[in-house]
């Protein structure tokens, strides 16, 4: 890397000067105290800037949609003219826009439009569930939900089409696992599909049987496309109502932006069209579908009007998910021994694929859960790079990113860092995980689990996610496992390795500077320095001081992006 992302470095004087309103020019390098009125300062609170320079001031001020000026209140005061709003945080705490570094929007929105089997506590729980549904739906109608997780339950296994049918016998039901690497359908929707006993397991994909050979209605990783003909495709509207209401949810809960795995291509115009109208008033960074690959090859990177939308990168899947024991292992599962998980891409189409995209300067993100996707995933990167040299790319640093790198060889930690290839984090799938994650992977393996303290050591930064709806998305709960790393109700073993914790600063990075970092707008976004975007979030208390158990309760008070107030809470 030319430029070390681990600190933030005032930025040169010139460089900011150059970027900047005249209004801010003052405010630069060593020019007189800046006369220009601020149109809104936020003082009365703590604000933490996440710029190494200067990590807490008094006050900020905002002039259009840049940051003017940080620092002591006197001098902030300065600043406020006969039209300038003075916002009082009342000890509320400002802190730079968090951002959510692996989600999906349309998922996001969709978990709220459909239904949603989040916290669902049982196999008779959900029956119960279904049960109701499909007393209100019309014959023959699909029943589709996402969300339920066993993890926890007291059946200790996963549904199956045995526990559907009786209360479903013609309606189908699709029901995905939170994770969205699993699903579960009666008989009925089997049957619809044409889907039997002698249905091959698909490439990448598995159709789990019981002990005499009969499907049991689990459909794992890229079997469960074999359902995907009983779903009707969204019509433009649908997805228009699921990003509006996506982005609704997350300016709610204190984002100021996230950066959108797996995007069909199609969407990017839906969405560029309703950051235009303000119905998606944060900012959206796309990572497109490998369908979206020839589109990214000729437009990436691609800005909307209004600035907040890019769409520059191109996801790919290496493998599936660990709680469904998709995810690739170099060795069998420890509760599984006949299964070490799936690979789900063949060397040479992905090796051409990454090769044309490191040319053309689109920035590649492959999900890789399991430590054989991980090394695999290093490898044709490296691979890659060694093939495309930087004087034949658009981009010389391509800020190549592995989506989740959850379990890992601990020979492979550093070669991130060596390589310049960014994991991108989920801490909230760390405290999911660990409840299964020991029986599936046994002792050893957990010393490269969630291995975020070893990663950062090692030179890393962790742009931090949710993955939701895989997760809740809730930045307060990210932040909480990421410094915590103890279940929500605060429990937590060896086995969860409580030394791979990160600190509190390195939490605020995980979820400002390193996401900037990671979508190559850190001269823009991240820390509260003068001229970057003003993007803040609020929260009611002060998460860096407060005990651990107490961040789950602040709320989010105020989101800001771009000197607007896009959310303002109680
Ligand atoms: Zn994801």
């Amino acid at each position: 890397m030319s430029e070390s992302p681990m600190k933030t470095r005032p930025l040169k004087a010139a460089r900011l000067c150059a970027s900047v309103l005249a209004a801010a020019l003052a405010a630069c390098g060593r020019a007189p105290a800046p006369t220009a009125d601020a149109d809104i300062v936020f003082e009365g609170g703590p604000i933490y800037t996440a710029a190494d320079s200067s990590p807490k001031v008094e006050a900020v001020a905002v002039k259009g949609d840049r940051i003017l000026a940080a620092g002591a209140k006197a001098a902030i005061d300065r600043l406020v003219g006969p039209h300038t709003e003075v916002i009082d945080l009342k000890g509320a705490a400002l802190f730079p826009g968090f951002t959510d570094a692996h989600a999906h929007l349309f998922g996001v929105g969709m978990r709220e439009l459909t239904l949603n089997l989040e916290g669902v506590g049982s196999v008779d729980e959900l029956v119960d569930v279904i049960a109701a549904n499909v007393h209100e739906s019309k014959p023959g109608e699909l029943i589709y939900g996402r969300g339920w997780i066993e993890t926890g339950w007291p059946e200790g296994r996963f549904p199956s089409r045995d526990d559907l049918d009786p209360v479903s016998p013609d309606n189908p039901v699709v029901l995905v696992r939170a994770d969205g690497h699993a699903l579960v359908a009666n008989s009925a929707a089997m049957k619809a599909a044409g889907v039997d006993e002698e249905t091959p397991d698909p490439d990448g994909g598995r159709i789990e049987k019981d002990a005499r050979g009969r499907p049991t209605g689990m459909f794992v990783d890229n079997a469960m496309s074999l359902l995907a003909s009983l779903q009707a495709t969204p019509s433009e509207k649908q997805k228009e109502e699921a990003y509006r209401t996506g982005a609704g949810v997350y300016a709610a809960h204190g984002w100021t932006g996230l950066h959108n795995m797996s995007v069909d291509p199609a969407d990017v115009s839906i969405i560029d069209r309703l950051a235009a109208s303000g119905d998606v008033p944060i900012r959206v960074y796309n990572a497109l579908d490998k369908e979206g690959l020839d589109w990214l090859i000729e437009n990436a990177p691609h800005t909307d009007s209004t600035g907040r939308v890019v769409t520059r990168a191109m996801k790919l899947y290496a493998d599936g998910a660990l709680g469904s024991r998709g995810a690739a292992l170099t060795a069998p599962y420890s509760d599984m021994p006949d299964s070490s998980g799936l690979l789900l891409m063949h060397h040479d189409e992905a090796e051409q694929m990454l090769q044309r995209a490191l040319r053309a300067g689109v920035q590649v993100a492959t999900h890789a859960i399991g430590d054989r996707a991980n090394h695999q995933m290093l490898d044709w990167y490296q691979e890659a790079f060694k093939a495309v040299p930087a004087s034949q790319r658009k981009v010389a640093e391509p800020r190549w990113r592995i989506e989740h790198a959850q379990i890992l060889l601990l020979g492979d930690i550093p070669r991130f860092a060596e390589l310049g290839v960014i994991p991108s984090m989920q801490p909230s799938h760390a405290i999911s995980d660990f409840f299964f994650a020991p029986a599936r992977l046994g002792p050893d393996r957990l010393f490269g689990a969630y291995a975020w303290r070893s990663l950062i050591d090692a030179g890393s930064v962790i742009p931090g996610g949710s993955d939701a709806p895989v997760e809740r998305g809730d930045p307060r709960i990210e932040f909480y496992a990421a410094v915590a790393r103890k279940s929500l109700d605060g429990y937590s073993d060896a086995l969860w390795h409580p030394e791979q914790k990160v600190t509190r600063e390195e939490a605020l990075k995980m979820f400002t500077l390193w996401p900037a970092y990671a979508s190559f707008q850190e001269k823009d976004l991240g820390t509260i320095e003068p001229g970057k975007f003003a993007d803040f979030t609020v929260f009611s208390k002060d998460i860096m001081t407060i005990p651990e158990a107490d961040i789950l309760k602040a709320a989010p008070v105020m989101t800001v992006v771009g000197g607007k107030i896009v959310y303002r809470g109680e």
